[in-house]
């Protein structure tokens, strides 16, 4: 359907947990983590209830994530009876793909139609230290277990921080030179964790692979169901991908919406916006009074993000707290969304 903005809304993204095996720096604390209740998360049931809805709105397309969603039981199960439903074209999934080896065919069998891997190093120590896990090589065999299913489109994504070693960067690029990968940098967002941080702009990163394997070349082909651009580079396999939601923002693009795992319709990433749909489940709502209330939901999507805006007045309240607010905007933090990414799904 379209939106307010005359936005086609035909993605949804689900989070199916908010647990993780890593504990990434830029999405969660190390310790002192509050996971939402097992009555909380929302069954399988209900999510396959809620695309059901989607479905009969024209979304088409869903991403299963977490958290991560490979520990929630039987996600198999999950992909398989989303796909079956009518309208459904698409169904995918973004991992950090420590449990690929032990899944992916049980995925590939269920209809997976793509895949995501999160990883932001190749370096042992240095995945040691972004996710605290030393658990880089189930990572890679997870990667090479799912290369060999080459109907399932397969993508890196890497959040690059300030402090990221230009090898690492360097070292993933070239994973897309021999094998059919699509490797992707995106932005770090002021979300959760990702507010203390800064990282490593796109242009900081095409002048980095510009320099070591020579010119890119934008791909204006359609590649995926989201945001990214692309570029060619001459002997790769793969391309190189960009999304870039601080520096070059796609809010008018903007073709999605997400479901929390606690059941929370959300209508932009940056806003708490949006309708707890588990508690109008549970209360006995009908089919098509759900229908109604996600039509409402998405008809209310925010024209755009203010991530600029919020790293502009964040700098101004570290050098003088009393300046609060001293950048004009209309930017309120009482709207903005508190969940951290793993509770929101990325
Ligand atoms: N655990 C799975 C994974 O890592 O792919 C799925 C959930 S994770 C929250 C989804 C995506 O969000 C990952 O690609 C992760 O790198 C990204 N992410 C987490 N925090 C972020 C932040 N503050 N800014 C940008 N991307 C972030
Ligand atoms: Fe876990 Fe993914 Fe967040 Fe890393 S980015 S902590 S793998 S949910």
């Amino acid at each position: 359907m379209l939106d307010e903005f005359n936005r086609e809304i035909d993605y949804v993204r689900i989070s199916v947990t908010d647990r993780c095996n890593l504990r990434c720096v830029y999405c969660m604390p190390e310790k002192g983590l509050d996971f939402i209740s097992h009555e909380e998360i929302l069954t399988y049931e209900e999510i396959i209830r809620l695309c059901k809805s989607f479905a009969r709105l024209g979304i088409s397309k869903v991403k299963i994530t977490g958290g991560e969603p490979l520990v929630r039981k039987d996600l198999p199960f999950l992909i398989k009876s989303i796909k079956e439903i009518d309208g459904i074209e698409n169904v995918t999934l973004t991992t950090n793909g420590i449990e690929l080896p032990s899944q992916i065919e049980e995925l590939v069998r269920a209809g997976i139609d793509s895949i995501n891997v999160s990883l932001d190093t190749l370096n042992k120590e240095h995945f040691k230290k972004l996710t605290r896990f030393d658990k880089i090589d189930q990572v890679l065999k997870g990667i090479k277990e799912a290369l060999k299913y080459e109907n399932v489109s397969l993508k890196l994504n890497c959040v690059p921080l300030n402090t990221q070693d230009e090898e690492d960067v360097l070292n993933l690029v070239a994973l897309a030179k021999d094998n059919l990968i699509h490797v992707r940098f995106i932005e770090v967002m002021p979300i959760g964790m990702g507010r203390e941080l800064e990282g490593l702009t796109e242009d900081d990163i095409k002048n980095l692979i510009i320099s070591k394997y020579g010119p890119i070349t934008p791909y204006k082909a359609k590649l995926g169901n989201g945001p990214a651009h692309y570029y060619k580079l001459d002997g790769f396999k793969g391309k190189v991908g960009f999304i870039s939601a601080v520096s070059h923002k796609f809010c008018s693009s903007c073709n999605r919406i997400r479901l929390t795992a606690d059941g929370y319709l959300k209508n932009c990433l940056q806003y708490a916006s949006g309708r707890n749909l588990k508690e109008l489940i549970r209360s006995g709502l009908t089919d098509d009074q759900l229908v109604e209330v996600i039509r409402l939901t998405i008809n209310e999507k925010p024209k755009e993000h203010q991530f600029d805006e919020y790293n502009k007045k964040k700098i101004v309240d570290i050098r003088d707290k009393d300046k609060k607010g001293d950048i004009s905007s209309n930017l309120d933090i009482d709207d903005l969304e508190s969940r951290r990414m793993s509770q929101i799904g990325g």
